[in-house]
């Protein structure tokens, strides 16, 4: 029989989580003839989410969890939860619903039917979104698209199923400034695309606010594209050449009419200009020697405080003694 592990990254979440389960208990009746590992990653949550995930490991063998010792962000969850699942199938899901469980049992047929390593999932719509942040993440999508060579699909959620191979080659990508969508892209596999309509939260809020997604997309941008670090050499080929006119002018100029001094706030106006752009490529580098800088410390992606694991371990060692 084979093995089904769902990866449930959950922060702040004690509003949601019982309602996922019942939900998901549904779906794991419904497909009796696998066995499930419901994997949920507690991301330093503050409030009662671990004692619920603790209560649901006690009822139920199914449920495991992870804690971590503070909030590493849900990339972080992500990679702790596909680290320690055991499942021959692999599957990541957001607790809030949002990601819808009965799509599931289809993923799992395609996997088994069909020849695909990966069923993914996207929005077809973003109903019930801020207008404002829709806009921005399109703009996102369509900027990162036309300078990186990895396909970042737009509207792709992090909800998909893959099968143990994709796993394990996502688990080799062990870097520390982690963007799932562009990762996934980037192991390649046979990927089948599932689309379903925006659904809203079933409880609690988004943790994500537009700071939070600009970061973000930053981090998609430096991780899977080096093209903004070639923009100063494009703008400085370009200024020369317009210097080179610009000098060609004056010469031609002053040789026919003289040289009266003036133009000075236009000058002034170029400097400005100027160094602003200057400013700007030097930040553009800052942010790929920073992204660098954390690589090469290695630091590690998680840290856990406590897992179902361990206190199996602990309650077997006190029974022995
Ligand atoms: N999440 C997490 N760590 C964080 C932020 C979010 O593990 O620092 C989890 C959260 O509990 C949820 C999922 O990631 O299961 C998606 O978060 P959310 O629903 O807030 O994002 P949205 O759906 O609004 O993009
Ligand atoms: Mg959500």
């Amino acid at each position: 029989m084979s093995k089904i592990t769902v990866v449930v990254p959950c922060f702040n979440e004690e509003d949601a989580l019982l309602i996922y389960y019942w939900e998901m208990e549904k779906i794991m009746d419904q497909m009796a003839d696998t066995e499930f590992e419901l994997l949920f990653v507690d991301d330093g949550s503050s409030d009662n989410t671990l004692e619920i995930m603790k209560k649901l490991n006690e009822k139920d063998s199914r449920c495991q969890y992870l804690s971590f010792s503070r909030n590493f962000g849900k990339e972080a969850a992500i990679y702790a939860g596909l680290s320690n699942a055991q499942g021959d199938y692999v599957a990541v899901m957001d607790v809030d619903l949002q990601d819808p469980p009965e799509l599931l049992p289809g993923m799992y047929r395609i996997l088994q039917e069909e020849d695909y390593d990966s069923v993914a999932t996207k929005r077809s719509d973003r109903k019930g979104e801020p207008k404002i942040r829709s806009f921005l993440s399109e703009e996102f999508y369509k900027f990162i698209n036309k300078i990186s060579g990895t396909e970042i699909v737009n509207g792709a959620r992090d909800y998909r199923l893959m099968k143990r191979n994709m796993v394990d080659a996502v688990l080799e990508m062990s870097e520390y400034n982690r963007f799932s969508k562009g990762i996934f892209e980037w192991v390649g596999f046979r990927t089948k695309w599932l689309e379903f309509e925006n659904v809203e939260r079933c409880a609690g809020e988004t943790k994500w606010s537009v700071g939070k997604l600009f970061r973000y997309s930053l981090e998609g941008i430096t991780g899977f594209s080096v093209a903004p670090l070639s923009l100063a050499s494009v703008v400085g080929v370009v200024f020369c050449l317009l210097s080179f006119l610009m000098i060609l002018f004056i010469i031609v100029r002053t040789a026919i009419w003289g040289d009266p001094v003036s133009g000075w706030p236009s000058l002034v106006c170029i400097i400005f200009m100027v160094s602003g752009i200057q400013l700007f490529c030097t930040g553009i580098v800052g942010q790929y020697l920073s992204k660098t800088y954390l690589e090469t410390k290695h630091r590690p992606i998680f840290i856990l405080r406590e897992s179902s694991e361990e206190r199996k371990r602990d309650e077997t060692g006190k029974g022995n003694k």
